[in-house]
């Protein structure tokens, strides 16, 4: 369900959701987004302030319209086809060595402090890519996942536990997960600290929790301003390290690391994916026809525009 909020009326709470602080100042209002960004005085915190417009922004979910209601438990991946997400999966297929590469550099850095087995919880685990990852290195996958195609794709593709839904009180036990990680959602949330709050109790204690944002203190947003790609409709929190580590303490938890994460792609991607953005329409499309073996090569870029925080649930 798409939330639109009423005319003239912010959809969040107009404070900082990583400190609890109402003082900032406006920093710009970039064209995409849904209202002002601005800068918490007290923490640093960049944020959407207030929040207007808002398509794009899922708050409750199940994401259906007429679809029939039983395709939420499907696990018959011909069932994707009914849901206008189907039209990424190709793509998403084709990079699938990529996402797989950067599954591994997560579950390397999870296992150094927790190793399998266990139950892991991916939260917004679209297309399940790392789910089935996880269970090749012994976890017991579970995901959580508003949009139902790729839902149907992570329950079959990596054999995993998925709820079509977003996270309410009731949808997981407590204490249910050794591991919940988060790739690339927190950035979307109304109100992240909530939410860190519901997953920390998933948590056992002594589990770890992995989130995984865009960065918003990395060169290429003092460079570029309110036109990096960042600034987007459905963007509405922007974390550095230490704004990410301050909402895990907030929420109990033990920050045990945080760092820049690589990020892998295919060279279709980064040429024809990219290209389509910043090259010759004619130059991308002679790209697109390179050979497979040279499209399919992975590439290994770190931009520092990634940034992931670990945190550890204390024990009792
Ligand atoms: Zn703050």
């Amino acid at each position: 369900m798409m939330v639109v909020g009423h005319k003239g009326q912010s959809i969040r709470a107009e404070y900082c959701l990583v400190c609890g602080s109402s003082r900032a100042i406006p920093v710009f209002h970039p064209r995409q987004s849904p209202g002002p960004v601005v800068r918490c005085c007290e923490c640093g915190q960049v944020y959407v302030s207030p929040v207007f417009q808002s398509e794009g922004l899922i708050s409750e979910g199940p994401v259906i319209k007429q679809e029939n209601p039983s395709l939420l438990h499907s696990t018959n991946l011909d069932d994707i086809e009914h849901f206008w997400e189907a039209s990424f999966l190709p793509h998403k297929l084709r990079d699938q060595l990529a996402l797989q590469t950067n599954a591994k550099d997560a579950l390397a850095r999870i296992a150094r402090l927790h190793p399998p087995p266990g139950h892991l919880l991916d939260f917004g685990c679209g297309w399940g890519f790392f789910l089935a990852e996880a269970r090749s290195q012994g976890w017991e996958p579970f995901g959580l996942e508003p949009l139902p195609g790729p839902a149907i794709h992570a329950r079959v593709s990596a054999q995993a536990q998925v709820v079509t839904d977003t996270l309410h009180d009731d949808t997981f036990p407590a204490e249910s997960f050794d591991v919940v990680t988060s790739f690339q959602v927190f950035e979307h949330l109304p109100d992240p600290a909530a939410v860190l709050g519901q997953i920390v109790r998933l948590v056992r204690p002594g589990g770890l929790v992995l989130i995984e944002v865009p960065n918003i203190a990395t060169w290429s947003v003092h460079l570029l301003g309110r036109y990096h790609r960042h600034f987007v409709a459905d963007h509405l929190n922007f974390f550095s390290a230490e704004t990410l580590g301050r909402l895990m303490e907030r929420q109990g938890l033990q920050v045990m690391s945080s760092y820049r994460p690589a990020r892998a792609m295919t060279m279709h991607h980064l040429l024809v994916g990219w290209g389509r953005r910043l090259l010759p329409a004619q130059l991308s499309s002679a790209l697109a026809k390179l050979p497979d073996q040279i499209l399919q090569q992975i590439v290994r870029l770190n931009l520092g525009d990634i940034v992931a925080v670990i945190g550890r649930k204390p024990l009792r």
